[in-house]
């Protein structure tokens, strides 16, 4: 498989300059602006039940302008269906009610390695194009005294995946999260993904997955970054 690797660090928001180039171009080079998802300030001041009310009609009017007969009993309820999706379960991560609270507990057998879940798997949509990013997501720390519920690391990457996303933002995304959490710089992000967006439309690449990663704090050194990368490829015994 074709790798195309992306080094999140070197990525500034200042060095493009987005205002300069067309819809089309943003969208086949999947640019990002900045690590925060963008929201109107009121993004909030609707209820889900106005929203879901609101993208149905919407969604209605798209399918019709496609020349759709929306009185076929198969189609009829797309709209609303479309519409209960994209509130309650691809796009609920862009509510900060849904983030999942971190309970962190005590490190009590005094564990002071890196803790690697790796091959989490989630879906995303990328948001220049609303079609699927899947793949997996790889997550690391070295406790800084505190421990996190193994669970609570694939909630927080299913989080940040439900939300229309560039790959490098989810990535920086989880990263944040889990440093602020585990309150410890001390954390790697690898996330392997195809974009649907890629394979199926545009350049028609059917191959080719986009890698991203992070390396914050013990996890920059060599030594343990590449102690990290052997456990990912590290072929599972059972
Ligand atoms: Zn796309």
């Amino acid at each position: 498989m074709k790798q195309k690797e992306i080094m999140l660090n070197t990525l500034h928001k200042d060095d493009i300059n987005l205002s300069e180039m067309s819809a089309d171009e943003i969208g086949n080079e999947h640019i990002g602006t900045s690590i925060e998802t963008p929201m109107k300030k009121d993004a909030f001041v609707m209820t889900n039940e106005e929203k879901i009310k609101k993208i149905e009609s919407h969604f209605k009017e798209i399918m019709e302008t496609l020349g759709l007969d929306l009185t076929d009993d198969s189609l009829k309820g797309t709209p609303q269906r479309v519409a209960k999706m994209y509130v309650t379960e691809i796009f609920s991560g862009l509510d900060p009610a849904n983030k999942p609270s971190a309970k962190l507990f005590e490190n009590k057998y005094k564990y002071n390695q890196m803790l690697v879940e790796k091959d989490i798997t989630f879906y995303s949509n990328c948001e220049h194009h609303f079609v699927p990013i899947f793949g997996k997501a790889h997550v690391a720390y070295i406790s800084n005294g505190k421990v996190i519920g193994l669970s609570k690391l694939n909630r927080i990457v299913q989080y940040f995946a439900k939300r229309p996303q560039v790959q490098e933002r989810l990535t920086v995304q989880i990263a944040k999260e889990l440093q602020n959490v585990l309150k410890t710089e001390d954390v790697a992000i690898l996330i392997d993904a195809k974009h649907l967006c890629v394979s199926s439309r545009g350049v028609q690449d059917h191959n080719s997955a986009t890698v991203t990663s992070f390396y914050g704090g013990k996890f920059a050194g060599e030594t343990t970054k590449q102690e990290f990368l052997k456990y990912i490829e590290m072929k599972t015994q059972y």
